[in-house]
This record gives C-alpha cells, structure tokens and sequence, in this order.
C-alpha cells in the first residue's frame, strides 16, 4: 500500500513559509524548529523537507542525499542545543511517532529531540 501525505498539514505549511516557526537549524533537505508545546526544557523538532508522512515512509523512499541531511541534522541539533550524549552533554530522547498506534498528531515526519531534564521511562506501564 502507498503512503498517502496531505500537503495541508500543520508542517507543510509551517515548510512553505504560510505559518512562522522558530528555527534551529535548516540544511538543504531538513528543518528543525521548537515544538509550539513543548514537553521539556528542550523540545525541537527535526523534519525532512521532502513530502514523507512517517519515519519508515522516509526511510524506504527517501534518497540517500536526504537520509543523509536529515540524520546529520539530528546530530547536529544535539549537539547544538547541548543534550548530546558525549561526554560533555546530558542526553536527550528521540522520538518518531508514526501512524494510528504511534499516537501522530501531525502526518509529516518529525524526529521529537528532548532533553533538559531526566525524561522517565519510554513508556507507561501497560493498563
Ligand atoms: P506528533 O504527535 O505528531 O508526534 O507531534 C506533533 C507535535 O507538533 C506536537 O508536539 C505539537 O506540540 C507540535 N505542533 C503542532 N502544531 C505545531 C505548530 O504549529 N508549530 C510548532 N512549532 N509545533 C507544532
């Protein structure tokens, strides 16, 4: 089955330029900007520029050229704002929710980079 992506969501826009964002750090294939809620100290997220809904979307279809920026971007960004695990960062989680059972909000993939505080358990305990 194909990925279907909806040129109208929040982040396609926010990637046009309709709606304002507060950048991080923008390459030629990739975007990063706060989360407008954020959860933690920090809360950025990193997209890639390329109409991909989901990470395994990007990860199957996207060109190399574009893996290769995004992933990059991710690191950089770490280490930009400091929540790298090297030795002198403190970690941070990141999260790429996907789909239905990932709980997306918005259909345009995003790695989630959180950091700034000690961020608990992955997940709750199952009900
Ligand atoms: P998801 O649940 O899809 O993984 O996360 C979507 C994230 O996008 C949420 O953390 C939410 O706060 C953030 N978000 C939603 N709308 C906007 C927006 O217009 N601007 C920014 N910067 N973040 C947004």
């Amino acid at each position: 089955m194909a990925y279907i992506y909806d040129d109208q969501n929040i982040f396609a826009k926010i990637l046009r330029g309709e709606i304002p964002n507060r950048t991080v750090l923008e390459t030629e294939h990739s975007l990063a900007f706060h989360d407008i809620n954020p959860q933690a100290p920090v809360h950025v997220l990193v997209l890639p520029k390329g109409s991909y809904v989901c990470y395994d979307h990007f990860a199957l279809e996207a060109s190399d050229a574009e893996i290769l920026d995004f992933t990059r971007a991710v690191g950089q960004v770490c280490k930009m704002l400091g929540v790298q695990a090297d030795a002198a960062g403190d970690g941070c989680r990141l999260i790429a929710n996907a789909g239905a059972h990932g709980v997306q909000e918005v259909p345009h993939l995003h790695v989630h980079v959180l950091g700034g505080r000690i961020l608990g358990r992955m997940l709750p305990p199952a009900e």
